[in-house]
């Protein structure tokens, strides 16, 4: 059974302890891989070899940095296929959505960050004719990375592009569950000739290797993207330790449908943001608010869309929804809608575990589900599912709809559809969202900040934020 590997020190190794643990393929429900199971032993090293190599990179000029990582991007590029497929073969994914989504925007985070930090400028201040204060920008250091396993090469990229492009070292720990594009990564890291030590990977389960990470006293930036449980209680190791900490976290979030809507656009994005990779997209809207006057009409419709969206095996060019990530994640998914139902909520499609005949019938299915007749307040439209399950709930003024959207401790997302201008402003002002999205789902410009509000996050990523975040800022006064 093939063997993933830990990459430390610009070399593919076991792990201290040389135990492993079982990696599944999720659409055919058995193990088909080994994943390291490290500690904090590997977590040491890693860290020894980042130190050392700490100066030579940050020293580097950034041209050189750039093309290195330029060059990693370009052999992303040159993999698409295989990617998507190790992608797809470890998550569940559609690889039609692995080869559109996530691996051109893995490469898309290697490509922005190399020529950004190129970019990057610091500040300057002229206290009038007294002094000049300029900000003298260097990286953290070694920089902690933990990433999870919903859009796995994506959003490890995501973090360690911006580290290395700032110049720090970096330790990562993609998610155990899936490890496979981020050793295929390392292998690529090595191709391009990113220098030993520079970018070190140790796989393992998070309480073990990824607390290790965050415990160590030689790693003082920290950057989790994964869950807010999880995020809290890494904040509660890493705060007293004065660490900078960035939080991407989970999100419950508002979609918001008025009766002026571009009605085909609304829908059809809609259907995306509700069911786009199973569900298990932390910006995906699933709440949907809509105005009383359409209500009935679209949720037909999108009950009657919803139906027609093919459950299937990921390999298959025609399946829109794939295999969710684990048993265990399927079993809460199933949970949540039983909850829905002693809530006293409608299930109007969907609901139950589906079985694909042939190589996936072990695998973990779940059909979508729409369902209504829920109160905003009941912990179905309160706590984050992650599958493919969407509540839809009507509404009749601006005032209520943000009352309903505003109430969960989430604030990660929010789309609004309506043609009225000033009426898309105010909506946008008023909810609790680090990231609003007017008649559109999901589009993406790098340079904008990135993250969620309340318990959704702590910090910005995406743009100079990112650079700012991995770098640590002085400013130097000078009397004229
Ligand atoms: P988890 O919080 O379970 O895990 C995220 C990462 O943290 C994994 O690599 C995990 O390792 C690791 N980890 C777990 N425990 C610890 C610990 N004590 N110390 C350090 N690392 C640890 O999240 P999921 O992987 O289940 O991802 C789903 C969640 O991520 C959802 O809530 C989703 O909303 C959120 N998310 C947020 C995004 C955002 O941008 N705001 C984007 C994408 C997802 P392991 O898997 O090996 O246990």
């Amino acid at each position: 059974m093939e063997k993933i590997y830990n990459y430390i020190n610009g070399a593919l190794v076991e792990p201290v302890s040389a135990q492993y643990i079982d990696n599944y393929m999720p659409a055919e429900g058995r193990v088909y891989s080994l994943i390291p199971d490290s500690d904090k032993r590997d977590v040491a090293n890693a860290v020894t070899a980042a130190q050392a190599a700490f100066e030579s990179w940050s020293g580097m000029t950034v041209e050189h940095r750039a093309a290195i990582l330029q060059r990693v991007a370009d052999l992303i590029d040159r993999d698409l296929d295989a990617l998507a497929l190790a992608e797809s073969i470890d998550n569940g994914k559609p690889v039609s959505l692995a080869k559109v989504v996530d691996i051109p925007r893995a490469s898309s985070n290697m490509r922005f960050y190399a020529s950004g930090a190129i970019h990057f400028a610091s500040e300057t201040h002229i206290t009038g004719k007294e002094a000049v204060n300029y900000t003298l920008r260097a990286p953290v250091g070694v920089a902690g990375c933990i990433s999870p396993w919903n859009l796995p090469l994506y959003l490890f990229t995501w973090k360690i592009a911006p580290a290395l492009a700032a110049g720090c070292t970096v330790v990562a720990k993609p998610s155990e569950i899936t490890p496979m594009t981020a050793f295929l990564f390392s292998k690529l890291c090595i191709e391009a000739g990113l220098p030993a030590g520079v970018l070190n990977i140790v796989h393992g389960v998070g309480p073990k290797a990824g607390q290790a990470i965050v415990e160590h006293p030689d790693i003082p930036a920290i950057s989790f993207t994964g869950g807010t449980v999880t995020g809290r209680s890494i904040a509660a190791t890493a705060a007293p330790m004065f660490k900078k900490l960035s939080l991407e976290l989970g999100g419950k979030n508002p979609n918001i449908i008025f009766a002026d809507c571009d009605w085909e656009q609304a829908l059809a994005t809609s259907l995306q943001s509700s069911f786009s990779n199973q569900g298990e997209i932390c910006l995906c809207g699933s709440r949907i608010f809509v105005e009383k006057p359409i209500y009935e009409k679209f949720v037909a419709d999108f009950v009657k869309r919803t139906k027609e969206l093919t459950v299937g095996d990921p390999l298959d060019s025609n399946t829109r929804i794939g295999s969710l990530v684990s048993q265990a994640h399927m079993n809460k998914v199933l949970s949540y809608i039983d909850l829905a139902r002693q809530e006293g909520g409608a299930i109007l499609t969907g609901g139950k575990r589906v079985i694909i005949p042939g190589r996936c019938e072990s695998g973990y299915f779940v059909e979508p589900t729409v369902i209504t007749g829920l109160d905003h307040q009941c912990r179905t439209n309160q706590e984050e599912i992650f599958g493919p399950v969407v509540t839809i709930m009507p509404f009749e003024t601006e005032e209520e709809v943000l009352r309903y959207a505003n109430s969960t401790p989430y604030g990660l997302s929010a789309t609004i559809w309506t043609e009225n201008l000033k009426r898309a402003h105010r909506v946008a002002a008023g909810v609790k969202s680090g990231i609003i999205w007017v008649n559109c789902w999901l589009f993406r410009d790098l340079r904008t900040p990135f993250g969620g509000m309340k318990q959704s996050g702590v910090g910005r990523e995406g743009g100079w934020e990112a650079l700012r975040f991995f770098t640590e800022a002085k400013n130097v006064c000078i009397k004229l």
